[in-house]
């Protein structure tokens, strides 16, 4: 890995306006997926600065550094299906993308960023067509081995172009989590917009800007997220790409988010009231403002003396601390909160792919549960914070044995 993979933004991702300024810096990290083998941890590992950028004209908000997606994406070692919560999340949203555009069956449905498939496979259940697309090939494997036909590749005009040839328009296109990871939203986007059918829907999720800056929510800022989404600037543009965002709802996932439902121009869904209550939030919340980041990085200076000050009080008691779940965004939190190997002991992770492997940056063995019978803690960090009340359900023999968690975010809790 070297420099060559890192570039940088100088015009707004959404409106190509030049005059983006830097509103907001966090300390520089390793992808925060670079998860390393053993063998590998001696060997430095380059760190990229996280500056965001606010249009001035538009109001979004963009990551200035862009590193190569290849380098991030391909050898991806998340999997949906292996969070129970994330499971039933898809379950409850396929079945009311189903009743809600009252899909008929054998309709084509269509998800960028498929992973593998767990949210299609409800869709399929329910006899209809449906094809996944996703970059990381030994993930759309395990998909295409489960029967739910994926296509390993970022998607863009060329696989736009296969999949209608092959199955025609498609009634629904999903991209989860995608619309904050892709440089170059405008092509994809006309990409969706070529395969979806005159009526279809295409719907997104991604982490709401508002919810970040009010939650203090920052560790949900890393290199694969290149856009902080509102409204307002989606609203634009989307109408400059002949399309509309006619419904937004706000919803738990990451700590919030926003799922934007989007039809084209000649579409004949009705606009609804979500979308102008949601304007009023942000204009409220004065997110489109360089002084609402200032305020964003006092908060987290406040949150970052807390949990450094409870953690050196434990220690200095000869108590031991371990962290709990090793998601991409414990590298931003550990590396901005500057929380080392000396502060924790190990990490557990659920997830087999990730357990054997070092953090990103500060080489934190990650390890399954049996570690905390092996070399017992009194701590636990809770780093996937956002699982905080399944987390502590699950491991409730913990806290029977005198076992307290560290919940960092949204505020700092001591359970
Ligand atoms: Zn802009």
């Amino acid at each position: 890995m070297n420099n060559s993979i890192l570039t940088k933004r100088h015009t707004c991702r959404l409106c190509d306006d030049p005059r983006v300024n830097n509103v907001f810096k966090l300390k520089s990290t390793p992808p925060a997926n670079a998860f390393r083998k053993k063998k590998d941890i001696q060997k430095k590992q380059i760190k990229y600065p996280l500056n965001l950028l606010l249009c001035e004209h538009c109001g979004h908000t963009q990551l200035q550094e862009i590193l190569d997606p290849k380098t991030l994406f391909e050898n991806y070692v998340y999997v949906s299906g292996t969070s129970m919560s994330f499971v039933r999340h898809f379950e409850k949203y396929a079945n009311q993308v189903i009743s809600k555009y009252r899909l008929k069956r054998n309709s084509l449905i269509v998800e960028i960023g498929s992973n593998d498939g767990t949210l299609l496979r409800f869709f399929k259940n329910k006899k209809n067509r449906v094809i996944g697309v996703d970059p990381a090939k030994s993930i759309a494997k395990i998909a295409n081995q489960n029967g739910i036909e994926t296509i390993p590749a970022f998607f863009n005009d060329k696989i736009s172009k296969k999949i209608l040839n092959q199955e025609g328009f498609a009634s629904i296109i999903i991209a989860n989590n995608v619309y904050a990871h892709v440089d170059d939203l405008k092509s994809l986007t006309i990409s969706i917009r070529d395969l979806l059918h005159k009526n279809g829907v295409f719907i997104f999720e991604v982490s709401y800007l508002v919810d970040v800056y009010k939650k203090t929510l920052f560790d949900t800022i890393y290199h694969e997220h290149l856009s902080y989404h509102t409204v307002k600037p989606l609203i634009n543009f989307f109408q400059s790409l002949d399309m509309v965002l006619f419904d937004v709802e706000r919803i738990d996932t990451h700590g919030g988010s926003i799922r934007c439902h989007v039809q084209k121009d000649i579409g004949t869904k009705k606009m609804k009231k979500s979308v102008q209550n949601i304007l009023q939030i942000e204009k409220k919340s004065k997110i489109f403002r360089p002084t609402t980041f200032h305020k964003l990085s006092k908060s987290i200076e406040y949150l970052r003396n807390d949990l450094n000050t409870l953690i050196k009080n434990i220690r200095r008691k000869g108590l031991k601390i371990a962290g709990f779940g090793a998601p991409a965004k414990a590298t931003t939190l550990m590396h901005h909160f500057n929380i080392k190997l000396q502060d924790i002991e190990y990490i557990v992770d659920d997830s087999p792919l990730k357990q054997g492997l070092y953090t990103p940056g500060y080489n934190i063995p990650v390890v399954s549960s049996k570690q905390l019978t092996k070399e017992p803690v009194d701590f636990l960090l809770i780093l996937a914070w956002n699982f905080s009340n399944s987390i502590i359900e699950k491991h409730k023999d913990f806290s029977r044995d005198g076992g307290k968690f560290i919940v960092p975010l949204p505020e700092l809790k001591v359970i």
